[in-house]
């Protein structure tokens, strides 16, 4: 089999050129092309002499994943479903807003860790995504979109949001990381790139070492006897763990802050007590919340809370002097919201288009 070459990042691409007995620059060449300029063909890479085109076409190729669908919705939100195989597609949300045009990238096909409230775990776990499937999604969804007029990129932001536990992936999801910052690929800030994850404490321990970007942490109950029931890695990695491995981040990541995403589930975790309970909770990590109105799916077992209970809870975390967003979805076609991306082809083609708006209060 071929090598694809967009499993690498630069160390990984510089080494693969030292075993073909090529000089370092080259891999700095064809990541630039590869990435940079979204060139799949090695016949389109002029500033490679001839002969070594012919040597990597011999035995290595630019394997994207193939795009089954792209849709666009009113408002912009755009939406690409990517072929990764064996009848699974994985989905890649687009979210356009005034200051910046954030991604939403899927890390695994399926999730192993079983929230209750969740699609994705719904579905159990298939299997991880290649370094190039990962990539590959901002490698399809910056080619779709161009540039802006002034040349720039229109993807500032990514967020790993989508589909899967990232950190269940570690060494693909690093990898990829790696080429989204690295300037002769997507040149993207650290502190632009936010990874999600549900809390697997010593893994948010490597990333800090291995390649810290911002970070954003599925917290949805305020207490361990709750989030046991509805984030079940909470009883491997308890709430105290969790919180103790927050700070620790904080002393390397890009950002002074940690994102708390909070599902509002009615009747399960949005009571004012459950309010009062996250501030004492989180008060010695500096953070913000990000209220998440659950989106349904067929035969949850939930229901999304009213918005003035949102409103309400929302109110006692503001008045905590803590910042919070609330993502606001609207009307009933809308459901876009990463996280809750399912993967069956079949499924997929038959949506509606959606629409995520997020608001700050
Ligand atoms: N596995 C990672 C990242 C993907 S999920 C994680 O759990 O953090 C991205 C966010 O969407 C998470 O906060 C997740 O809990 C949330 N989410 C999952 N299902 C949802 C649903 N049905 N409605 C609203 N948010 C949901
Ligand atoms: Fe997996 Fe995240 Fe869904 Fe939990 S919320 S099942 S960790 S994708």
């Amino acid at each position: 089999m071929k090598t694809n070459l967009l499993d690498f990042d630069l160390a990984g691409l510089t080494a693969y050129f030292a075993q073909i007995g090529e000089k370092p620059f080259r891999a700095k060449q064809v990541m630039r092309w590869m990435h940079h300029f979204g060139i799949a063909d090695f016949d389109e890479m002029t500033d490679i002499a001839k002969s070594l085109r012919e040597k990597l076409k011999a035995q290595a190729g630019v394997a994207v994943p193939r795009e089954l669908i792209g849709q666009i919705s009113e408002d912009g939100t755009r939406k690409w479903l990517l072929d990764v195989g064996t009848g699974n597609g994985i989905e890649t949300v687009f979210i356009p807003e005034d200051d910046r045009g954030t991604l939403c990238i899927s890390s695994q096909v399926g999730c192993a860790l079983e929230c209750t409230f969740c699609s994705t775990g719904r579905q159990g776990f298939n299997r991880n995504l290649s370094v190039a499937e990962i990539v590959g999604q901002l490698w399809w969804a910056n080619k779709s979109l161009g540039r802006d007029p002034k040349g720039d990129r229109i993807i500032s932001n990514v967020v790993m949001m989508g589909m899967g536990e990232p950190l269940a992936n570690f060494d693909n999801v690093v990898t990829a990381l790696n080429i989204m910052l690295d300037d002769h690929a997507y040149g993207l800030s650290r502190r632009r790139v936010t990874l999600s994850t549900s809390g697997l404490v010593p893994a948010m321990d490597r990333l800090r070492e291995a390649c810290p970007v911002a970070l954003a942490v599925s917290l949805h109950a305020p207490n361990d006897a709750l989030r046991d029931e509805i984030v079940p890695i909470n009883k491997k990695y308890p709430l105290k763990d969790l919180m103790a491995a927050c700070q620790r981040y904080l002393e390397m990541a890009p950002r002074d802050f940690v994102t708390f995403e909070y599902v509002m589930l009615d009747g399960v975790n949005d009571s004012l007590e459950h309010a009062r309970q996250l501030i004492a909770l989180t008060q010695d990590v500096p953070c913000k919340f990000n209220l998440i109105p659950f989106n349904p799916f067929p035969n949850s077992g939930y229901q999304r809370s009213s918005n003035d209970n949102i409103r309400r809870f929302r109110d006692t975390l503001i008045e905590a002097s803590y910042i919070v967003t609330t993502r606001k979805t609207r009307g009933d076609d809308i459901d876009a919201a990463c996280g809750q991306l399912a993967g069956q082809v079949q499924d997929k083609t038959k949506r509606q288009v959606r629409r995520l708006v997020e608001i700050k209060p």
